[in-house]
């Protein structure tokens, strides 16, 4: 079985317990302002450019068969008119040409993932799904779950939860932690934000609840988006009420790390600025009003 995937991150340390291998599955369901991944969002594999790397040797423009490919280009230009061939890319010699998104086996991901294993066995670490979406492609992260959880690995799903019921509930005996977004709590701010309603999203991890799934709450902390009082102890609110509490809820503060993504698809990023430190302390002590304890960063 085959799926997309657009990164492997190794090592890494906010991505569940110890240290873990993240897989980032391509696709994603929502269309998040704040996205720190907007390569991710189509399923598809895609071209990016990263103009410093451009020698201007031209071979890009040689191999393009729409001679569409010039150096130093912006990859947003490209997306009305490329058939995405990728022959440019294999024609560069730089790397300043680079397909994101390549298919996998499960068999060949997790014979990657496993690579890491000293490291897992050593802090109690495993490998993490996430994205994008993983369950945009739900037979391939069930049957990766799957194979790791056969080669004994500890297996985490990072998820917005923005998926069919049927998809979530076939993965939860395979899947020892899931890191859950919740987001924001009204539905019409939801929908207006992310554009995708939450009631599937409030839904299926009150379903995860009730299965005893283990459960991880993750909050992104994006100031005038989801950092208000109002939705911040709304979340508090559904966490105690509805998930009867959480041993720890992981407050994620936006960064603008990937703005120069963006540029590089065409997009200038949202105007959105770094929560201030005081910002962060408020939001702590009021998703600490659900009993539970929050952690900076996951
Ligand atoms: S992906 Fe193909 S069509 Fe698009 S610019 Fe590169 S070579 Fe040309
Ligand atoms: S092939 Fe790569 S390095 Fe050469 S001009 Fe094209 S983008 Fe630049």
């Amino acid at each position: 079985m085959d799926g997309i995937v657009f990164d492997l991150k190794r090592y890494a340390v906010h991505d569940g317990p110890g240290i873990r291998t993240t897989v980032f599955f391509k696709g994603c369901p929502l269309d998040c302002p704040w996205c720190h991944n907007p390569e991710s969002r189509a399923q598809a594999p895609e071209l990016d450019v990263l103009a410093g790397r451009c020698i201007r040797c031209g071979e890009c423009m040689l191999a393009c068969p729409e001679h569409l490919a010039e150096p130093e280009q912006d990859g947003g230009l490209l997306e009305a008119t490329c058939r995405h061939c990728f022959a440019c890319a294999a024609a560069c010699p730089t790397g300043a040409r680079v397909v994101v998104g390549r298919t996998w086996s499960a068999a060949a991901l997790m014979d990657e993932v496993e690579k890491d294993r000293p490291f897992f066995e050593e802090s109690g670490g495993g490998v993490t799904f996430s994205g994008g979406e993983p369950l945009m492609q739900a037979e391939f992260l069930r049957e990766c779950l799957r194979m790791s959880k056969a080669r004994g690995l500890h297996t985490a799903v990072d998820t917005c939860g923005y998926a069919p019921s049927e998809a979530l509930l076939k993965i939860i005996p395979h899947t020892d932690l899931f890191l859950y977004d919740l987001k924001l709590m009204d539905p019409a701010r939801h929908e207006a934000v992310v554009g995708v309603s939450n009631a599937p999203i409030l839904e299926n991890v009150c379903l995860l609840h009730r299965a005893g799934a283990q459960i991880r709450i993750r909050v992104p902390l994006v100031p005038g988006m989801t950092d208000d009082a109002e939705n911040l102890k709304a979340v508090a609110a559904f966490v105690r009420e509805a998930l009867g509490g959480a041993p720890a809820i992981d407050l994620l503060p936006y960064h603008a790390m990937a703005q120069a993504k963006y540029r590089r698809r065409g997009f200038e990023p949202a105007s959105i600025a770094v929560p201030s430190t005081e910002a962060v302390a408020r939001a702590v002590e009021l998703l600490e009003s659900a009993g539970g304890r929050v952690v900076v960063g996951g």
